[in-house]
């Protein structure tokens, strides 16, 4: 019955026949009646179609005509006027150009004659109203009307508090704030004090109406106050009218009033928007690190200001950054172009310098004694004797384990151990019951102050006191043991004597050893890290090193309404300021020591690796505003965060507020905490990095680039990440940090030690150096795989002919997931693990670990040291600009030169918008699928091989899921690793494995943070699944295939099962069937622009049921009413 062909041919003929209609002067009433009638219940049921197909054969048009010359008789006719304006609304509401055809019809003179004449009948008036509402939703009507005196109307009839025509002020109100989208209807509301009036209307509704019966007309009237605040104009005018303040006491006391939810929303939009904005509390948002490139010859691109710039109606101002925000941080305009997308370009460089990566693989040339002869290339380079252990797989399974001494770790100890710790136990499936268990308890190696905020912490008389008292006793120095200086550990340093004296002691009473890390060889590694600032000091935690906590930590439940209450918090700093500091404790810029050990602040510091805190600004007792560095040669990409605090009090919860991030939004809004080193806990033999923090919430704020043009439209705006942190310790010191560093120097050691660490007999590994970095740092690149075990040709020649793996990592400073990642990777590689044995006599793995040391040193989040990001510079990089990506690619281009295309790229990232772990891949097909572009695509062939990676890791890796993966090619990374590697060099499985900062949403860790050991297990499991890409290629031999086979006997049958499973599924199989939904539903909406985009569409339908629910009502001025009415609902199609 919904759509049967006739009534919409009866539709026609009553739209045809009321344009007709127009034209006669003299009209039987009661055909017009009769037509409006069949009009109204046709459109009032089923679907919007037969309202569009009314108004595409001029239905509107024959409307408006109808009420004008029914309206403009001398005496008009409310019978036909009251359906009519009805039907008109109706219509009207679905009629994107209504507006310009009332105009067009003068309908809205009309219409506000009619309002005007019934003013005292609210029924009439009602009615007029509505057709007003959907007139206005035009802002070129809407200021039509503003002119035509529509705003004064519509006052007189919006009353202080009343119960009686209430629909007619709510329909007023509604009528109103549609008008006030109009900036010159704003413009003439703030001249002519309507602010004020507003205001004081808003204040008497809300506080008469106690049990929230008449939310919408309250909230109308906010809307209203809230469109006249997009001007600066009328934020003044509503701060001048203490409208901050009268909200601000409204919204405090209302924040539990579910009931009263649409208006406590709008009081919050408002607020929002008419904090007064400011530019950021620095002198320039330039980072205060400079890189002078002395190479560099091009011009640094100027920001020169335009005469637009200064376009003097600063009025004009429209908030548009939710939009603006969005297109910035995902810009996947889809590559169509089959050309672009398919052809190889040529080199970017003469051929002939493709030779000089031949010394980068001396395995596929030199001999066998030779590499015997290699293999203590530095063993002896420095002097420190390394006691590295020997156990590589990642320690999520051994709780309790991540320390061991080092008697433990002999290799026999560690052979007999094997089984247990096999990566061939833990694959996805195999791991699941082990981990679940654990899942719900806080780790337990942390102390349990650390997991309870506010509870009773730092007792004087627990175990610490060791500790304690010997760190207070030489509180003279405890700083320089906290963020030791690295010339102390050198003997030429005079004044070295104490503190390494000290540091030896606490070394020698307090270590316990770490894989894989060295306190001295750290610091003999610091003396070579070279940065534009001349780090004199080490961070205590990349020094002593981290043991990471016996399990992944839950992602902390959102509070509610956590948002708003920081809103309130920061709205308070105006409106009750008494309790204001606004003390500025830390400071790169200025010279002076602004840190008073005497007085009561925390005190900051951050000049030191991966260090990037700029400014600390104490604003209440326990509260901090701090900036983070901008990435050097630039003034933006803020969001990663490294710093040192002191100072604390325990049992006391100090809130920070990190105020120019950037990004639109981030995982700190779903669950991710940020990471905590307490130098106590770390004494204590504790847990060290934790993730810590609650009353977390990421949102808008109201700073704004610090130009000329600030507070202008289009300035550049910031987000607060603002969380609170409970220290476990009095007078301790402490690091915070966006996720667990990993410094440049950690790498050097780590590789330095892992070098040590092989057996030379069976692991071929070799550092060199790729290039130096713009800040003059060697870039490693490691080469993994077997000795061959005999000197017979046969054993060179397979050991020469391995296919090759290339795998980098930390191209983006800020993403340190990445580098635990690939440190899992390195570690699993060389480690005496029965896969990592069959990799590396199969495959030769050229991995660079980090791809941009400079950014890492700098405390960069996005940029090298011009400021430039690298992954966008893979097209045609520069040898003396990027040379990290020119040799990289030069190194692809030499192997693809002498027909040893890597089987497998992929680049190591973190992903701050994302759960889980997964890949981005290219393909041609699937690109022009999504782009919906599937001309040329039908005859298209392509190899399907890059997805095989993927499943199998789905398969294995707890952390990865294939439902996040993608394998289109943005136009917008055309410039990136993966695509470049993929379309120049011809490598079909060119990957960017992107890791979440935050943690999982699905598998064995779902709900669970990532830890350091998820992230390392991670990077071995990326190398388990390499070997299960090659056991189920074709080219696989069958050397290999028994070998996997006996392993896998002897294994669980775990592997064997996911062998059989990924082997089944490789063919068919529809990946993207599961969306990416990899947020969990949060508690409540996050409301991060100060506009609402919904407003609109809920109107649309809500319209419709206030003309539906009191249509047949004309007694509403006896009647007190509810406002909402619900029971009342009159369905208008009641007909013959
Ligand atoms: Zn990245």
């Amino acid at each position: 019955m919904r759509r049967h062909p006739h009534s919409v041919r009866t539709s026609k003929a009553a739209a045809t026949g009321l344009c007709g209609f127009g034209d006669l002067s003299s009209s039987d009433k009661v055909s017009i009646l009769a037509i409006l009638q069949v009009l109204g219940d046709l459109l009032s049921v089923g679907t919007d179609r037969r309202i569009h197909y009314m108004i595409s054969k001029g239905g509107s048009e024959a409307l408006l005509r109808t009420l004008v010359d029914t309206a403009r008789t001398p005496a008009p006719d409310y019978d036909i006027l009251l359906p009519l304006l009805r039907l008109l609304a109706k219509v009207g509401l679905r009629d994107k150009k209504f507006g310009q055809k009332a105009l067009d019809l003068e309908a809205l003179d009309v219409t506000l004659i009619l309002a005007r004449k019934n003013l005292s009948d609210s029924h009439h008036l009602l009615h007029c109203l509505w057709a007003l509402r959907v007139f206005a939703s035009s802002v070129t009507t809407a200021a039509m009307l503003g002119i035509n005196g529509a705003m004064e109307l519509l006052l007189k009839v919006i009353t202080p508090y009343t119960r009686r025509r209430t629909r007619t002020v709510r329909a007023a109100t509604e009528v109103l704030a549609l008008l006030l989208k109009s900036k010159s209807n704003s413009r003439r509301a703030v001249n002519r004090g309507y602010v004020a009036s507003l205001l004081r209307l808003h204040q008497d509704w809300h506080s008469h109406d106690m049990d929230d019966t008449y939310v919408t007309i309250r909230r109308g009237l906010l809307l209203c106050l809230k469109h006249i605040a997009t001007l600066r104009s009328g934020r003044e005018a509503f701060s001048a009218a203490q409208g901050l303040e009268t909200l601000f006491s409204m919204a405090q006391s209302y924040l539990d009033h579910e009931s009263a939810e649409p208006a406590i929303s709008a009081m919050f939009q408002i607020l929002r928007q008419c904090y007064p904005r400011s530019p950021l509390p620095l002198n320039t948002a330039r980072s205060a690190y400079t890189f002078l490139d002395t190479a560099d010859t091009t011009p640094e691109p100027l920001h020169a200001l335009t005469e637009e710039d200064f376009e003097d109606d600063v009025d004009e101002e429209v908030d548009k950054d939710s939009e603006s925000d969005h297109s910035k941080e995902e810009d996947d305009d889809l590559e169509t172009d089959v050309d672009k997308l398919s052809a190889r370009p040529g080199l970017d460089r003469p051929e002939e310098e493709l030779v000089q990566y031949e010394a980068m693989c001396p395995e596929l040339s030199c001999s066998f004694e030779e590499l015997e002869s290699q293999l203590g290339y530095d063993l002896n380079s420095e002097d420190t004797h390394y006691t590295a252990n020997h156990r590589h797989i990642p320690t999520v399974a051994s709780s309790g384990q991540c320390c061991f001494n080092k008697d433990q770790s002999s290799w026999g100890q560690e052979r007999t151990n094997l089984a247990s710790t096999s990566l061939l136990s833990r694959v996805k499936k195999g791991r699941f019951s082990g981990h679940l268990s654990s899942k719900r308890r806080p780790s337990m190696n942390v102390s349990p102050s650390m997991q309870t905020n506010g509870a009773g912490t730092d007792p004087s008389g627990d175990n610490a006191s060791g500790t304690q008292t010997f760190v207070e006793e030489d509180a003279w120095n405890r700083e320089a043991i906290s963020c030791p200086r690295i010339s102390d550990f050198f003997p030429n340093s005079t004044k070295s004597g104490e503190t390494a004296g000290v540091m030896e002691k606490l070394l020698h009473t307090h270590h316990k050893p770490i894989p894989f890390h060295d306190p001295r060889a750290y610091t003999a590694k610091a003396q070579r890290t070279k940065s534009a600032v001349g780090f004199g000091k080490m961070a205590f935690p990349d020094l002593w090193g981290h043991c990471p906590p016996s399990s992944a930590q839950p992602m902390l439940e959102r509070k509610r309404g956590i948002q708003r209450i920081k809103i309130l918090e920061d709205v308070r700093r105006l409106t009750q300021p008494n309790d204001i500091i606004n003390r500025v404790v830390f400071s790169l810029d200025e010279p002076w020591p602004l840190q008073d050990i005497t007085s009561n602040h925390l005190r900051f510091f951050s000049k030191f690796e991966s260090g990037n805190l700029r400014k600390a600004i104490q604003v209440r007792e326990f509260e901090y505003d701090l900036l983070i560095n901008a990435d050097v040669n630039s003034s933006e990409h803020q969001q990663w965060f490294y710093f040192k605090v002191s100072g604390m009090r325990a049992a006391v919860p100090y809130r920070f507020n990190i105020i120019n991030c950037e990004k639109f939004n981030s995982q700190f809004n779903y669950g991710m905490q940020p990471t905590l080193y307490s130098v106590k806990e770390a004494l204590l033999g504790r847990a060290c990095w934790i993730r810590t923090g609650d009353e977390i919430c990421y949102y808008k704020n109201h700073y704004c680039e610090h130009t000329a043009a600030a507070g202008e439209a289009g300035a550049k705006r910031y987000y607060t990440l603002t969380f609170s942190v409970t220290f476990p310790h009095s007078e301790d010191d402490c690091y915070l940090a966006y996720h667990y560093p990993y410094t440049y120097t950690a790498l050097m050691t780590h590789l330095d030690i892992l070098g040590k660490s092989i057996d030379p007999q069976q692991v071929y590994f070799r550092k060199d150096v790729l290039c130096r970095t713009l800040g003059g740092n060697p870039c490693p690149l490691v080469t993994i795989t077997a000795m061959p075990e005999s000197n017979s040709p046969d054993q060179l020649e397979q050991f020469r002919h391995r296919p090759y793996q290339v795998i980098t990592a930390r191209v983006h400073p800020g993403e340190s997931n990445a580098s635990w990642v690939v440190k899992g990777t390195l570690e699993f590689l060389v480690s005496e693990d029965p896969v990592a044995k069959l990799l590396r006599e199969n495959f030769i793995f050229k991995i660079i670990p980090m791809l941009n040391p400079d950014g890492v040193i700098h405390g960069n989040h996005r940029c090298s040291l011009r400021g430039e990001d690298l992954n966008r510079q893979w097209l045609s990089p520069h040898a003396h600009l990027q040379p990290t990506i020119y040799h990289t690619k030069g190194l692809l281009y030499y192997l693809t030169s002498i027909g040893r295309r890597p089987m497998v790229f992929c680049d190591f990232h973190g992903h701050s918008q994302r759960k889980n772990v997964f890949l981005y891949g290219c393909s041609v097909k699937e690109t022009l699928w999504q782009a919906g572009c599937t001309v040329g695509a039908s005859g298209l062939l392509e190899d399907v091989s890059y997805r095989t990676l993927p499943k199998i890791l789905d398969k294995l890796a707890p952390a990865f899921t294939m439902s996040s993966c993608s394998f289109s090619v943005e136009k917008s990374r055309a410039s990136t690793a993966r695509v470049v590697v993929w379309r120049e060099m011809g490598v079909s499985r060119s990957y960017t494995m992107e890791t979440s900062y935050c943690g999982c949403t699905q598998g064995p860790y779902q709900g669970l943070q990532f830890g350091t050991s998820e992230l390392q297990e991670m990077g071995a499991m990326f190398c388990l699944g390499l070997l299960i890409l090659e056991l189920k290629s074709v080219s696989c031999s069958h050397q290999l295939l028994a070998r996997a086979a006996m392993l896998l006997n002897g294994e669980e049958d775990a592997l064997d099962q996911h062998l059989q499973r990924c082997g089944g599924s490789s063919g068919g199989g529809s990946s993207s069937s599961s969306e990416l939904d990899d947020e969990p539903p949060c508690l409540e909406e996050i409301d991060y622009s100060a506009d609402s985009s919904s407003e609109q569409e809920a109107s649309l339908s809500e319209l419709d049921r206030q003309i539906q629910e009191c249509a047949f009502h004309r007694d509403e001025e006896e009647e007190e009413e509810e406002a909402t009415g619900q029971t009342r609902a009159v369905p208008l199609s009641g007909g013959p």
